[in-house]
C-alpha cells in the first residue's frame, strides 16, 4: 500500500553545537548558551556535555551554575544561529519540494514524491546528515516515518547523530513500549490521568477502547487513541514565504566537459537572479546541486560576504563550487542553483517572529483536529498542547 514518506531533521543541541565548532576550545567541555556565569537568565541550549551534569534549556541559569560551575557560559547569538539555520534549511530545501521548518532547528521534509520507498527516504536523510555534517560541520538527528508525529518520535530516539527509519509495519511495535508522555498533546497532567487508570505505556492506550479514552479527556481521547495507533493525518505545510530560489535542469544526455557545465551553471544563475530580483530580496548563501550519471548526489554551498541578486555574482561562485566537486571523470546528469538566507528575510527575523512561527504551528496543529475530530476536540487540545 502507498504511504506518505516524512523526513523530521532536528540539529543536536544547536546553538552549544554551533558555538563549540566555531570555538574549538569549547569542544568537549560543558558549554551553556543563554543565562550568565553570574546566574542570570536562563539556559537556552546545553551541550551534550553539559547534559550530562543535569543541565538543560529553560533551566534557571542560577540552577544550571549550581550543578554545572565548570560550564562554559555563553550568551545567545541568534544573529550567528539564524545565519546557521539558513545554511541548514538550503540543504534540506534542495532534498524535498515541500519543507516545514518548525523552529529554528527543526523542519519536517515532505519525501513521498521523491522517495519510491523507505529505503530510498533512508538514503536522502544519509545524505542530509553527510552534507549537514561536511558542509555546515554539525549533526542532525533525523527521522524518517510515515508522518509527522512518527518522523519526530524517530528523530528523537537515538539522539545525537542519530537515524531511526520507522516504517508503517513497525510503527505500533515502536509506539508500544513508550511512555504516554511521549505522544504529543499528551502533557503533565493528561498523562497523570492516564497513569491513574493504569495506562502507562503508549501500547496500553493503543489497546483501551476509544470511548474509555474519551470518558477520561473528552474529544482529545479520539486524538490521543488515534496517536497511539500511529495515525497522524497532519499534512508537511510550507509556514514560511520563499526563503530561497532556485533553479535545476536534468540534461538530455550526461554532461561531460566543464565547458558545458559552466554554460548550463551561467544559465541557472540568470534563472535564480531573475527569481531573486522579482521577489526583492538578496541571497547570501549559494549553493549548487551536483547528480552525477549513476544518481549520487551533491550539494555545495557557501556563504557570501554580502548578498546578491546578481547573476554575475551566482555564476562565478557557482564556477568556483564546482572547481570543487570531485567528479571523478563521472557525467553530470543534473544541475542546480540555489540562492539562500534571503538578506529581507534575516533582517526581519526577530525573536518575536520565532514565537509568531511557533503560534503558527500551533495554529496548524489545532486547526487539523478541528477539521478531524471537530470543534469540541480543539479546546483540549489548546490545554494539552499547553502543558507541553
Ligand atoms: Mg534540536
Amino acid at each position: 500500500m502507498a504511504s506518505r514518506i516524512i523526513i523530521h531533521v532536528d540539529m543536536d543541541a544547536f546553538y552549544a553545537a554551533v558555538e563549540q565548532r566555531d570555538r574549538p576550545e569549547l569542544r568537549g567541555r560543558p558549554v551553556i548558551v543563554g543565562g550568565t556565569p553570574e546566574g542570570r537568565g536562563v539556559v537556552s541550549a546545553a551541550s551534550y556535555e553539559a547534559r550530562e551534569f543535569g543541565v538543560h534549556s529553560a533551566m534557571p541559569a542560577a540552577q544550571a551554575v549550581r550543578a554545572c560551575p565548570q560550564g562554559a557560559f555563553l550568551p545567545v547569538d541568534m544573529r550567528k544561529y539564524r545565519r546557521v539555520s539558513e545554511e541548514v534549511m538550503a540543504i534540506l530545501g534542495l532534498h524535498a519540494g515541500v519543507i516545514e521548518q518548525v523552529s529554528i532547528d527543526e523542519a519536517f521534509l515532505e519525501v513521498t514524491d521523491r522517495a519510491r520507498d523507505f529505503a530510498a527516504a533512508a538514503r536522502i536523510a544519509r545524505s542530509i546528515k553527510r552534507e549537514i555534517r561536511g558542509e555546515l560541520k554539525l549533526t542532525a538527528s533525523v527521522g524518517v516515518g510515515p508522518n509527522k508525529f512518527l518522523a519526530k518520535l524517530a528523530s528523537d530516539l537515538e539522539k545525537p547523530d542519530g537515524l531511526v527509519v520507522i516504517e508503517p509495519h513497525e510503527a505500533e511495535g515502536f509506539l508500544a513500549p513508550l511512555p504516554v508522555g511521549k505522544l504529543w498533546g499528551v502533557g503533565p497532567k493528561t498523562e497523570k490521568r492516564l497513569q491513574e487508570r493504569g495506562l502507562k505505556t503508549i501500547g496500553q492506550v493503543a489497546g483501551t477502547p476509544v470511548e474509555e479514552l474519551r470518558k477520561l479527556l473528552g474529544p482529545w481521547g479520539d486524538v490521543v487513541h488515534e496517536l497511539a495507533r500511529g495515525i497522524d493525518e497532519r499534512a508537511v505545510e510550507p509556514v514560511r514565504e520563499a526563503k530561497s530560489a532556485s533553479a535545476e535542469q536534468t540534461f538530455p544526455e550526461d554532461l561531460d566537459n566543464v565547458r558545458d557545465m559552466r554554460k548550463a551553471l551561467a544559465e541557472l544563475s540568470r534563472e535564480v537572479a531573475g527569481r531573486l530580483q522579482g521577489e526583492g530580496v538578496r541571497a547570501r548563501t549559494v549553493a549548487i546541486k551536483v547528480r552525477f550519471g549513476d544518481f549520487r548526489t551533491i550539494t555545495r554551498q557557501t556563504t557570501l560576504g554580502e548578498a546578491t541578486d546578481q547573476a554575475e555574482v551566482l555564476r562565478q561562485t557557482a564556477y568556483r563550487l564546482l572547481d570543487g566537486v570531485d567528479r571523478a571523470g563521472q557525467g553530470i546528469r543534473l544541475l542546480g542553483v540555489r540562492g539562500a538566507g534571503l538578506e529581507q528575510a534575516l533582517a526581519q527575523l526577530s525573536l518575536f517572529d520565532e514565537q509568531a512561527q511557533r503560534r503558527g504551528q500551533l495554529e496548524r496543529t489545532l486547526s487539523y483536529i478541528r477539521r478531524r475530530f471537530g470543534p469540541e476536540a480543539v479546546r483540549w487540545a489548546r490545554e494539552g498542547l499547553r502543558q507541553k
